[in-house]
């Protein structure tokens, strides 16, 4: 599949798919249809100096954390099969190849509508925008198609449905990484996990990539990103959206200017969940920006912040609390968490729900377990070391549950210790 690109910003007329192949496309029983794509398979027409194959590693980074986020409930790209080819690929060092077999509601990128509009050839980006409304978003379709309506509700629905998947990575501390124009998908899936992570402490400029050396893809840059991506794909469909093109500029402008708004709601109704709240105003908005406030200043775990505090009951505090130790326990400095608590348990009060219930509905949106960096590093040397699939089959166990409370796994909800952080991950391109 050809498509361009804007990686970190700059300008990129031909890229395509250099090591992924699509072999195909499915039907379910609701007549749904999926791609499947085989990654690091070898050379294709778009490898340029690539060698088209994949390392072991960043498969295996691919598959765990993909079906991390479908367990998460976050639209993603799935991992069907990952087997090792019994070749080696020369990176920095030679290292066992691999090939991901990957399935998506299709594999049109931003970057696809850029490649055509790029060249000018309108009449290519309308053939893709009208297999894109077909295949993924039907109820498109019936717009009247005095032409225009259904190119205009396309470029509403993409905003949309990008402003929702990307409130759901910051409500989770997942880092795509590399959210270049190409690695955007227009089916409002997760797609081409790189450098991708979770965040451990939280810290909203975080970025683990190697490669992105001006955060430009850091944690709290996502949403502005995604507005950015959205925009080049807003520009492709211009001449589509009205004859005349001031017009069409407005329409486009007009949609873009909605995004902050449905990020927003979505993010806000996320955080109003994971806090345990009823409703959520701006009241309720500073309640939870103490949190994090407390959480970024005492480097508390992003994701146990949430899941201990979710434990906490309502009532006052006691000395003898063991779940607000547990949550204390987390920040290396709880002067900010004093002040929070009473706020936060006087809110939840008014609301009148039993902690019972409460609890409950806190632990279904907050998970226990993710795919922490050093398990994922741990199964990656399992596999390449010792051939041994071991670890990554324990954490695919764990990461396919994360809500539920396990004693068996529970070392992987740990934090890592001080010699366990992981600083930097890797495209391993
Ligand atoms: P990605 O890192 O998946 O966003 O890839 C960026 C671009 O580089 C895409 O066009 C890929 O197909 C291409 N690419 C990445 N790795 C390789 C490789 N090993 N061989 C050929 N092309 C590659
Ligand atoms: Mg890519």
């Amino acid at each position: 599949m050809a498509y361009a690109g804007h990686q970190f910003g700059n300008w990129v007329p031909r890229l395509g798919d250099g090591r992924a192949i699509q072999i195909g496309e499915a039907l379910d029983a609701q007549g749904m249809t999926y791609g499947i794509q085989l990654k690091g398979s070898g050379p294709t027409p778009f490898s340029r100096n690539g060698d088209g194959r994949a390392a072991v590693g960043p498969v295996l980074r691919e598959y765990v954390l993909s079906e991390a986020m479908f367990a998460l409930g976050i639209p993603t790209t799935r991992a069907l099969a990952m087997v090792t080819t019994g070749e080696p690929v020369y990176r920095e060092r030679a290292e066992p190849g691999a090939i991901l077999t990957r399935v998506a509601s299709g594999f049109v990128r931003v970057g696809t509508f850029q490649y055509f509009a790029a060249q000018e050839r309108t009449d290519s980006v309308r053939e893709l925008a009208d297999h894109v409304i077909e295949r993924r978003y039907p109820d498109l379709s019936g717009e009247p198609d005095t032409a225009t309506a259904r190119y205009r509700a396309l470029l509403s629905r993409v905003i949309a449905i990008q402003a929702e998947l990307i409130a759901k990575w910051m409500d989770v501390g997942f880092i795509h990484g590399v959210m270049n124009t190409d690695n955007m998908s227009i089916m409002g899936e997760t797609i081409d996990y790189g450098p991708c992570a979770f965040l451990d402490e939280y810290d909203p400029g975080k970025v683990f990539s190697s490669i992105d050396r001006h955060g430009r893809y850091a944690y709290q840059q996502q949403p502005g990103i995604g507005l950015w991506n959205l925009t080049r794909f807003a520009e492709t469909l211009i001449p589509l959206f009205h004859d005349e093109e001031e017009a069409a500029i407005e329409f486009a402008k007009s949609e873009l200017d909605g995004y902050a708004g449905l990020f927003h709601a979505a993010y806000g109704d996320g955080l109003r969940q994971k806090m345990g709240f009823g409703r959520w105003d701006q009241a309720d908005q500073e309640i939870a920006s103490a949190f994090l406030g407390a959480m970024a200043e005492g480097k508390a775990d992003f994701t146990l912040a949430f899941r201990r505090l979710s434990e906490l009951s309502t009532g006052d505090a006691r000395e003898d609390d063991s779940a607000e130790k547990a949550l204390r326990s987390l920040f290396a400095d709880s002067a900010a968490l004093d002040a929070f608590l009473p706020l936060w348990r006087a809110r939840l009060r008014e609301d009148g729900l039993e902690d019972g219930p409460r609890r409950a509905a806190m632990r279904a949106v907050n998970p226990l377990f993710i795919p922490r960096n050093r398990r994922v590093q741990e199964a990656i040397d399992a596999l390449v070391e010792r051939e041994d699939s071991g670890p990554l089959n324990a954490l695919l166990a764990v990461t396919a549950l994360p809500f539920e409370e396990n004693e068996e796994h529970a070392a992987y909800a740990n934090r890592p210790g001080p010699d366990e952080i992981v600083r930097q991950t890797f495209c391993g391109t």
